[in-house]
């Protein structure tokens, strides 16, 4: 069987140990992919990824489906060659990145609607389309296209995403199945939606396993929603899944939110945080953010982080002068610091495992609660309004 997942300790909804067995090899979980939207990790090459122990990245289909096209993409050796990565890949069917450019009103029966990203125009980006431009792409995990609704706490928007969601994952389980199922060499996950609503999740979920997916992922958090209801959004997801499938969080990466959903079940993770906020001269650490644009820093000599054997870290460049960059717009700043941060996510990933194996998960987990503690999020940017039932915008 070419996919696998190994539960090595804990239980359905408590942390958990594993292996995830692919075609292009093993992930120890809980484990935290990378991000490569375009099919490239941003500024950094790929051999900087084994060292800092990664074992699977992430991609995603429509934007490569946008740029450079699928069959581009095919010619290159598929995702992993363009990846120049011949570890396991997930991609995610641009459900999320598709609903980021305010795609939730242009919702249809068959898929959304969307403008190209590039080349401007309409995209119907459909459940077919997104299983066939995976199939193509071939990374070892596709996610299904799923609704990814905008506002958590709106009920009725998360009843007609999850209605939505089942509707379009039927259809790519059939496809699925149709062209082989996993024994291809593609696993297939299914996404649980139901916004901050348990019985929501629950349904989704329960109908889902009914499906019987390869591996299952929980959407529709990070979207705006405190770090107490997207923890109970995933608790409420993670609580119906089979126990011997793979769980993946998806778009979540702060310590804190890591962490807390390892404590409710979840093996699997993807986020830009720790590259973003790097790019934007925040460093992780074990005693916290360190803002770099910060004043106290301008004349500080010593580097990033003093305990972190990275390599930029070690590259010995001090944080004065990694402030002075910033400021000066240079690129040197952005990489060492979201190289950094990759590399810290790794570390607090390797310690959990560690933590997990040796019976003391429950005090690293405390540690990182009194570092990180949770912040109320942002205000949000405006976006399109929902409205249920709208009819797609004629061409
Ligand atoms: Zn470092």
């Amino acid at each position: 069987m070419a996919f696998r997942f190994d539960l090595i300790q804990g239980s359905a909804s408590g942390p958990r140990l594993g292996r995830f067995h692919t075609p292009h090899g093993e992930v120890r979980t809980p484990a935290f992919m990378p991000v490569a939207t375009r099919g490239m990790l941003r500024g950094h090459p790929p051999t900087i990824l084994r060292p800092m122990g990664v074992e699977m990245v992430l991609a995603n289909a429509f934007h490569l489906y946008a740029r450079p096209g699928i069959e581009t993409v095919e010619a290159l050796g598929g995702v992993h060659g363009m990846l120049a990565w011949d570890g396991p890949v997930l991609t995610d069917s641009g459900g999320f990145q598709v609903f980021s450019l305010g795609a939730l009103d242009r919702v249809h029966e068959g898929g959304v609607r969307v403008e190209h990203p590039v080349y401007g125009g309409v995209v119907d980006w459909t459940p077919e389309l997104a299983f066939e431009s995976q199939r193509r792409l071939a990374p070892d995990v596709a996610m299904v296209l799923d609704v990814c609704p905008d506002r958590p706490g709106d009920r009725d928007q998360a009843a007609w995403a999850v209605e939505r969601t089942l509707a379009w994952a039927r259809t790519q389980r059939r496809l699925h199945e149709k062209h082989g199922g996993s024994g291809r060499g593609q696993a297939l996950f299914g996404i649980v939606q139901g916004g901050v609503f348990p019985d929501l999740r629950e349904a989704c979920a329960r109908e889902l396993v009914a499906l019987d997916f390869d591996g299952y992922a929980v959407g529709g958090v990070s979207v705006g929603e405190d770090h107490a209801a997207r923890m109970a959004g995933v608790e409420a997801s993670t609580c119906w899944l089979p126990v011997d499938r793979l769980r993946y969080l998806m778009g979540v990466g702060t310590p804190l939110d890591l962490v807390e959903a390892i404590a409710r079940g979840v093996d699997l993770f993807d986020c830009v945080f720790p590259t973003r906020a790097g790019r934007f001269a925040t460093a992780l650490t074990w005693k916290g953010r360190l803002h770099l644009l910060n004043a106290r820093f301008r004349d500080d000599a010593s580097p990033l982080d003093p305990d972190c054997p990275c390599e930029a870290c070690q590259s010995g460049v001090p944080r004065g002068a990694l402030r002075a960059g910033f400021k000066a717009r240079e690129i040197l700043p952005m990489l060492l610091v979201s190289q950094h941060n990759l590399f810290f996510l790794q570390d607090l990933l390797r310690r959990v495992r560690e933590a997990l194996a040796g019976g003391r998960f429950e005090e690293l987990r405390e540690e990182v609660r009194c570092r990180w503690p949770p912040r109320e999020p942002g205000p949000r940017p405006e976006r399109a309004r929902f409205k249920p039932g709208a009819r797609p915008p004629r061409r």
